[in-house]
């Protein structure tokens, strides 16, 4: 069976929703028709124009890249610079390019699983959780269509709570209408004050979801007019946000943990701060640009923060309370490739995926 682009991005974007990426993020698809056939896929960390050349060398037509090439409006495609090269030639060469940028930073199995798996961190959880993507909805069903109205929510995505599905809660009561003259009422008649025995059901779910969920009420619930109350909920989600902490299996020297740091992520070089005379166990990573984390690594006991783009005063703030180490961004994200290979490889197991071996770090030491 021929898949296309749209199957891939629809598939990528339940594992990493579109909403959960930051308001400067460009993650979609940024080139490339939607319904064309997928031949095979490169996967890499930055789409660039080497990176375009070679998806053509490997006759792959569409390019799955963490960073977006594009994050601003191009208001003219010359070819002044690298970024409208890369977009000529992905389209000249018929190459979709999808962008899976923030958002998979933000979920569970993103970015931060993939380097701390690398490191060896278990009992991993999200470092600083987003509030405010969370909604309750609750409704009310005669007896009899509770259980498909709930099935219904739970299908939509509905009623997940962590590592439990199928989450809710009952409480039976009345409830009271009056059907108009021109209604169609599924129980009670026009014009008559009714009362009926109803099930109130309250489940969570993932705001981006309410559509989705609302859509599956309507159709499951008998009532001509359905009465549901949809909130958002403060809670924090702890299957989604930035960075993230775990625990080395056991805790290391502090040396000896920068050189294991050092193989696992295959790095030239590590900038740190001062050794804190602690041994390690818990770990703080965040791929990229995450010191705006430090405060929730300390928070979270951390005895040491991996990230990378760390300014030179930033350093400071690491306040001897723990190793604040910059291993490169670069570096730092290169294995999002891999992690873009497997969860392709789970879905499209007869799609031919490639990781790219470009090396699209700007930067070089001497
Ligand atoms: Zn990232
Ligand atoms: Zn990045």
């Amino acid at each position: 069976m021929a898949y296309t682009v749209r199957d891939l991005v629809n598939y990528l974007e339940t594992v990493a929703p579109p909403s959960y990426q930051e308001s400067y993020d460009n993650a979609q698809l940024i080139t490339g028709n939607p319904n064309a056939a997928v031949s095979s896929v490169l996967c890499t960390l930055d789409a660039t124009e080497e990176v375009v050349a070679e998806a053509v060398r490997l006759g792959c037509n569409v390019i799955v890249a963490h960073h977006p090439i594009v994050f601003k409006g191009l208001k003219s495609l010359t070819g002044k610079n690298y970024v409208e090269r890369t977009v000529i030639a992905a389209i000249k060469h018929d190459i979709a390019i999808y962008a899976i940028h923030t958002n998979l930073d933000h979920v569970r199995h993103g970015v931060n699983k993939k380097i701390a798996d690398k490191i060896g961190l278990s009992h991993t959880r999200i470092l600083q959780p987003k509030k405010q993507i969370l909604s309750k909805l609750t409704t009310f069903v005669p007896h009899e269509h509770a259980d498909a109205v709930l099935s219904a929510l739970f299908d939509a995505g509905a009623g997940k709570i962590g590592e439990y599905a199928g989450c809710s809660f009952l409480a039976t009561g009345t409830g009271t209408y009056t059907a108009s003259a021109a209604a169609n009422p599924h129980l009670g008649v026009r014009e008559k004050p009714h009362r009926e025995p109803e099930t109130r059901i309250e489940v969570l779910l993932p705001s981006y979801l309410e559509r989705k969920v609302l859509a599956a009420l309507r159709k499951a619930h008998p009532y001509e007019e359905v009465a549901y109350f949809l909130h958002q909920l403060e809670n924090e989600n702890q299957e989604v946000g930035a960075g993230m902490v775990g625990e080395l299996p056991e805790a290391m020297e502090e040396r000896s943990f920068l050189l294991h740091l050092k193989k696992a992520m295959e790095l030239q070089v590590i900038k740190h701060t001062a050794l804190t005379g602690k041994p390690i166990k818990k770990v703080a990573v965040c791929g990229g640009a995450g010191i705006f984390l430090l405060s929730a690594a300390k928070s979270a006991g951390a005895d040491i923060f991996i990230t990378a783009d760390i300014k030179y005063h930033e350093f400071f703030d690491a306040e001897n309370q723990l190793i604040v180490c910059d291993i490169g961004h670069y570096e730092s994200e290169i294995f999002t490739k891999e992690l873009l290979k497997e969860l392709l490889s789970q879905n499209f197991p007869n799609i031919a995926l490639y990781l790219s071996k470009v090396v699209t770090n700007p930067i070089t030491y001497l």
